[in-house]
């Protein structure tokens, strides 16, 4: 433990982010560094405490209580405190393949988690994160290690999403000859085209997959497998399979006036948006502009906020955030005590944004869309929503209820739909005779994830749906340890 007193002596304290209203102008980054100074004093606010729950990574109440992936987050507070950087790299690149990922988009449930957060602040860990494994690279220290041995088993591993890669990086390094697979034009899976570059720069992601190719891992970006790659080819020509596909079945809203102009998808609207910036910085015209309408955004999560962010960049008139849920409260609710995940109400990018430059945070919560309205050349014009109530249904669970007289017309042009993910596709699990379990992801045991089918194993969203990077990263791992472990009937991979 780096200072016994840090934490009495010193606040947290974040770096700051650029001014909403400059931000909004561009597409780059909006977290600024953190100096050393600052990270020095952070570090010194971890208490190293006896049982450090902020890397436990369990499941409590339907959400993840510390650091999925285990990260040795004490040891890495108390280096940064004695300015032992290189030290602090090694110790968070032992569990986390990807730390300049997760240092900028993970929701952090280590804080949430944090000992300290009982009744102070939480030790801002996440910055400390970003800090170390961004210095590492400034300095050189971050390079391609190649494996000195090669075992002579061949590895597909399908999709290159943050689980694919992670999988990929843990069995190349265990000498297996490693070939991802990716229909995208580019590798990176949402750390490409989901999230935007404002919040993950693509650069980093390019980076990381420059790295992991010159350490032998093969990568064959625009490859369908199921489609350009047959399904039996690949079990012909590999020794095992990992699926990390994701899970890409978005939720439909099938209302009446759905098949209007101006309706889409949020996947639809941010992936062509991150393509065209990146192929041409918007020149090509080759995405959906938000230039000028009024947007609504349907879905308060992860998703939703990155439609807001992006509408706000393309100079949108107006921009609502439409939540079905009540809004959350301000402090953790009594049913909802430390160390489990806060589920209280947060104010992300895009709402800052829209709060400082249109006036007012876009979201409504307890609010139902019942149609959309078009005009006579089948574009959307707005749509009619109402408020609901949380009401008991007759199972016991709540269920919305309208109230009545509160339906209103919303004008809008262009609507996005982000209300959540539903699986993984079907076609090449069939193809592969995959089982998929009740809830229609691929079936493999946590842990184990091994499917039913001998040397296929799945990870990340395909297997637990729709989820965060730092467990997709986390999943990727443990399918590449259980693959190894098949191939080779023992592994040393953690
Ligand atoms: C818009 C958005 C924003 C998000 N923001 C955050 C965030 O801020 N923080 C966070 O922690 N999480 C966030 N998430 C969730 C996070 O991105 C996912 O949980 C994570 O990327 C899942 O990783 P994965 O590797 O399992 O799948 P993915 O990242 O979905 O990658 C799967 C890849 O497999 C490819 N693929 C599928 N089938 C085939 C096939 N047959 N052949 C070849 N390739 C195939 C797909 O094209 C895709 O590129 C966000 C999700 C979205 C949609
Ligand atoms: S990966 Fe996420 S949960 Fe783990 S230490 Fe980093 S910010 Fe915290």
């Amino acid at each position: 433990m780096g200072k016994p007193t840090g934490f009495t002596e010193y606040p947290r304290e974040l770096p700051p982010d650029r001014p909403p209203a400059e931000r909004i102008r561009d597409w780059r980054e909006f977290h600024l560094p953190a100096d050393g100074e600052l990270l020095q004093k952070q570090g010194a606010r971890c208490m190293d405490c006896g049982v450090p729950f902020c890397h436990a990574g369990i499941e409590l109440n339907g959400a993840v209580a510390g650091c999925p992936l285990n990260n040795l987050i004490p040891d890495w507070n108390d280096l940064v405190y004695h300015g032992l950087w290189r030290e602090a790299l090694d110790r968070l690149h032992k569990t986390n393949n990807f730390p300049e990922f997760t240092g900028r988009v993970c929701p952090a449930p280590c804080e949430g988690s944090c000992v300290l957060g009982i009744n102070e602040p939480p030790v801002t860990i996440k910055t400390i994160e970003v800090a170390i494994v961004d210095r590492g690279f400034e300095e050189g220290w971050v390079v391609p290690e190649v494996p000195a041995v090669r075992s002579g088993k061949k590895v597909a591993v399908v999709g290159s999403g943050p689980a694919g890669l992670a999988c990929a990086a843990q069995l190349n390094r265990a000498g297996h000859r490693v070939t991802v697979f990716e229909r995208d034009d580019r590798i990176g899976g949402l750390l490409m085209y989901g999230i935007p570059n404002m919040k993950l720069d693509k650069s980093l992601v390019q980076r990381r997959v420059d790295l992991m190719a010159g350490e032998g891992v093969i990568f064959l970006p625009g490859t369908e497998v199921g489609k350009d790659y047959p399904a039996d080819r690949l079990r012909r020509e590999f020794d095992a399979i990992v699926l990390c596909g994701g899970a890409t079945q978005a939720r439909d809203l099938p209302i009446q006036g759905r098949d209007l102009q101006g309706i889409h998808f949020a996947m639809e609207f941010l992936t062509a948006n991150t393509k065209s910036l990146l192929d041409s910085q918007h020149r090509d015209g080759a995405f959906i502009s938000a230039e000028g309408k009024d947007v609504i955004v349907i879905g308060g999560g992860d998703t939703g906020t990155d439609c807001v962010g992006t509408a706000m960049r393309h100079g949108c008139r107006s921009l609502l955030q439409f939540e079905i849920l009540p809004r959350p409260p301000m402090e953790r609710a009594p049913d909802n005590p430390w160390p489990e995940w806060p589920k209280i109400f947060r104010v992300d990018y895009g709402q800052e944004e829209v709060a400082a430059v249109l006036g007012r945070d876009p979201r409504e919560f307890c609010i139902m869309t019942n149609k959309f309205i078009g005009d006579a050349g089948g574009h959307v014009t707005g749509l009619t929503a109402a408020l609901t109530e949380w009401v008991k249904g007759d199972n016991g669970r709540l269920i919305p209820r309208e109230i009545p007289g509160t339906e209103k017309v919303y004008p809008a042009q262009l609507v996005l739909l982000a209300m959540g993910f539903l699986g993984p596709e079907n076609q090449l699990l069939d193809q592969l005779g995959v089982d998929k379990d009740a809830r229609s992801n691929v079936k493999a045991e946590f842990g184990k994830f091994a499917t039913n089918v001998p040397g296929i194993f799945a990870a990340g969203d395909a297997r637990r749906g729709q989820s965060l990077i730092v467990w997709a990263i986390s999943e990727g791992r443990g399918a590449a340890r259980e693959c190894d472990r098949y191939l080779m009937g023992k592994t040393t991979l953690p």
